[in-house]
């Protein structure tokens, strides 16, 4: 069973779970590794949910568990932190309050809206909502830069009421294409993440086809990752996630340590 890279505990506010539910889920999973990371979007402009991390009450709870669990699993400690080009420093302030194992990097909203809302798609075709979410991917990575993998890359295809206008990677190969290369070249890697299976579409986030063509242009970390907000979805379709890595092209996937990929067979 791969290592889940990729879930949240009650210290996101989307979360009520506990994260020891969550380590003894993975420990029943025979999962050798664990990774959290919990939601820190600061500016999240929306009222009905705060996903201001309190990393110090985070970093310390789950030291304790780490220290408790330590002959039965390791235990890492991380963020996934809402990008937009303005938080560049402010969040390499958030990051440095800790020694974290791992930074992904996600974009949750597009020009301050969040697309899992149905009005961000309100006076918009698919392709246009589309474009308009990798470009402001590749406006972030104009100035983010301290994250190791960036998240469910096609985020915005979760969300898009109109599901039958299938998502193709060959009508925004351009752009994809420069965000992958944009990547590579800092040393950055991507995440497969299950909760596209979870939300219906079938595959992760991104899409076989966009991980596919990362490795193609000389990618070679991914994480893997369930982003399971309760416990009961740890590790859910990760013997999905291994097919589609081995058709990609992928021997081997990432966990990581003090920032530091590690590579483990698949
Ligand atoms: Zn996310
Ligand atoms: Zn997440």
């Amino acid at each position: 069973m791969f290592s889940d890279y990729h879930l949240h505990c009650y210290f996101s506010g989307d979360s009520d779970e506990s994260p020891e539910n969550i380590i003894q889920t993975a420990v029943s999973k025979k999962m050798k590794h664990l990774c959290f990371t919990d939601h820190l979007d600061l500016d999240y402009p929306y009222d009905d949910c705060c996903f201001d991390l309190d990393i110090e009450k985070y970093y310390e709870e789950i030291s304790g568990l780490k220290e408790k669990y330590r002959d039965i699993i390791d235990i890492r400690i991380g963020m996934e932190t809402g990008l937009e080009s303005h938080l560049s420093t402010r969040l390499d302030e958030k990051i440095s309050m800790r020694d974290f194992d791992f930074i992904i990097g996600s974009s949750h909203l597009i020009n301050r809206v969040d697309p899992y809302y149905p009005s961000f798609f309100e006076g918009r075709t698919n392709k246009k909502a589309y474009t308009e979410y990798f470009e402001s991917i590749a406006e972030c990575l104009k100035t983010c830069n301290n994250f190791d993998v960036y998240g469910h890359i096609d985020y915005v295809v979760r969300y898009t009421p109109y599901k039958n206008d299938t998502f193709y990677y060959r009508d925004f190969a351009d752009i994809i294409d420069s965000i992958l290369s944009s990547l590579i070249r800092s040393g950055k890697g991507i995440e497969l993440n299950t909760g596209g299976y979870n939300a219906g579409l079938g595959c992760p986030n991104p899409c076989p086809d966009i991980i596919r063509r990362y490795k193609e242009l000389g990618g070679e970390i991914i994480t893997v990752g369930s982003d399971a907000h309760t416990a009961k979805r740890i590790g859910d379709y990760f013997e999905n996630a291994k097919q589609v890595l081995l058709e990609c092209g992928f021997k081997y996937y990432c966990v990581f340590k003090n920032r530091k990929p590690e590579y483990i067979k698949i």
